[in-house]
């Protein structure tokens, strides 16, 4: 465990009065409460288990600008007022998870050096040049990197080229959500963990949110629950695919190793539909991770291929050994972008982030509190509202990721 412990909580008893219930403690919960304490709003935060439980606790730590979906297509999933606010917000996103590390002394290792997304083969490499035109036209410093330079900055010569996005960056995930819930706290809002929301029920002053030990009683309801939702609400879940991805984190590198890869501090993913990403840590351990999940067959399946991954990408790596796994469930929408909805009147909520969920986490749960404080109407919102819609065979779906990811982790058809 290398993220610092996180502030002392506990469990909701009795009835507590707030301006806001925000149910669920990860980036978008936290920083929803975060936003509205600094406003003087009441909030209090309801999480099942401790903080960051679920994806924020779960991740790689890559802060990305933006989304998997192209630039210029963005705005013709959305239509042009949406897709032009939400490459805005999201272009900016990593910049105000810095502001915010800064402004909070937040200790999660952050990195401000940008990411490198690599190039696979010739086609990753097309999928990358568009890319860099589409967000060169809005201005963004990003720049493509030949073979040569990728090579010196990645540390391989795996790829035929890099995307460099000076807008991103990377931290270590836990400690930052942990940094979220304590800079939320001195804020004045309150959190209580290992309160699982069953119900929600209406009350005389709005709504009554009900854990086994207590209930929050607030005219307004904030649903951050994403990907790990259980108990009110549960389509949210049902409107997601989940994703497994695991990362793998090898023991701190010797410092010559070291040296060698990732020498500017960028975190790295690659094109590949069954995609690798890695980040160096603090303490000099490389973070290697992938589709699937790490039980099962696909324990040893993908343990044993991101060993044999790992040396083939950095042959310098030599005998190295894992000192700690850990897996989680990425929510994907059918279109792979996220979603503002409406459940009731005053229950709002934002999910679906894809796998992106640090830097948009964190301003959509800002987005969320100038929308309860009315700063902003729906109408000025980067996300139409939409109803949420249960994906047909979700299970299959589910299924066919995992024993996709075995399939190419075991037959090592990569690199
Ligand atoms: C393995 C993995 C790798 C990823 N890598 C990256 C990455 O590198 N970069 C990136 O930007 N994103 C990444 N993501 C995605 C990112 O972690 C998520 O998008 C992000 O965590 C979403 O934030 P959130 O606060 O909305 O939801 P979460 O962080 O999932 O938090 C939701 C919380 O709600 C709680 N909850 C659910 N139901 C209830 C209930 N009834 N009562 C109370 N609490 C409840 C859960 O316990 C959970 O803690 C990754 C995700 C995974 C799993």
């Amino acid at each position: 465990m290398t993220a610092p412990e996180a502030p002392a909580t506990t469990t909701l008893s009795g009835d507590v009065r707030a301006d806001v219930a925000i149910v669920g403690g990860g980036y978008t919960g936290l920083s929803t409460a975060l936003h509205l304490a600094k406003r003087g709003i009441k909030a209090v935060v309801l999480e099942a288990g401790p903080v960051g439980f679920g994806g924020a606790g779960r991740n790689v730590g890559l802060v990305n600008a933006g989304m998997w979906v192209m630039p210029d297509e963005l705005p013709n999933v959305l239509g042009a007022v949406h897709g032009d606010r939400l490459l805005t917000l999201l272009g900016d996103a990593p910049a105000a998870v810095f502001e915010i590390v800064r402004t909070y002394n937040i200790a999660c290792e952050l990195r401000t050096e940008g990411t490198l997304h690599c190039a696979v083969g010739p086609a990753g490499l097309e999928e990358l040049k568009a890319r860099e035109a589409q967000w060169q036209a809005r201005g963004a410093p990003v720049r493509l990197l030949d073979a040569q330079e990728t090579a010196q900055r990645i540390g391989s010569n795996a790829y035929s080229g890099a995307l460099l996005d000076r807008r991103a960056g990377t931290i270590q995930p836990l400690a930052y959500v942990r940094g979220l819930a304590d800079a939320a706290l001195k804020e004045g809002a309150i959190i209580h963990t290992q309160s699982p929301v069953s119900g929600v029920e209406t009350a005389s002053a709005g709504w009554r949110v009900m854990t086994g030990n207590g209930s929050a009683t607030a005219p307004w309801v904030v649903m951050a629950t994403d990907a790990y939702t259980q108990g009110p609400w549960e389509i949210i879940r049902r409107e997601q695919v989940h994703l497994p991805y695991f990362n793998l984190a090898t023991e701190p590198l010797p410092d010559d190793v070291r040296a060698t890869i990732l020498p500017g501090g960028e975190g790295a993913w690659d094109t590949k539909e069954v995609l690798s990403s890695f980040r160096m840590d603090a303490r000099g351990r490389l973070v290697f991770g992938s589709v699937g999940a790490l039980k099962g067959t696909g324990h040893a399946i993908h343990r044993d291929w991101g060993l044999r991954a790992l040396h083939r990408l950095f042959p310098q790596l030599g005998k190295v050994k894992f000192e700690a796994e850990w897996y989680g469930q990425i929510g994907m929408t059918d279109d792979n972008l996220p979603r503002f909805h409406k459940f009731a009147d005053k229950v709002i909520g934002i999910s679906g982030y894809n796998g992106r969920g640090i830097a948009p986490g964190t301003v959509m749960g800002r987005t969320l509190a100038e929308l309860i404080a009315a700063e902003k109407g729906e109408a000025d919102l980067p996300l139409p509202v939409t109803t949420p819609q249960e994906v047909k065979m979700r299970a299959l779906k589910e299924v066919f990721y995992e024993v996709g990811a075995q399939a190419v982790h075991l037959t090592d058809s990569r690199f």
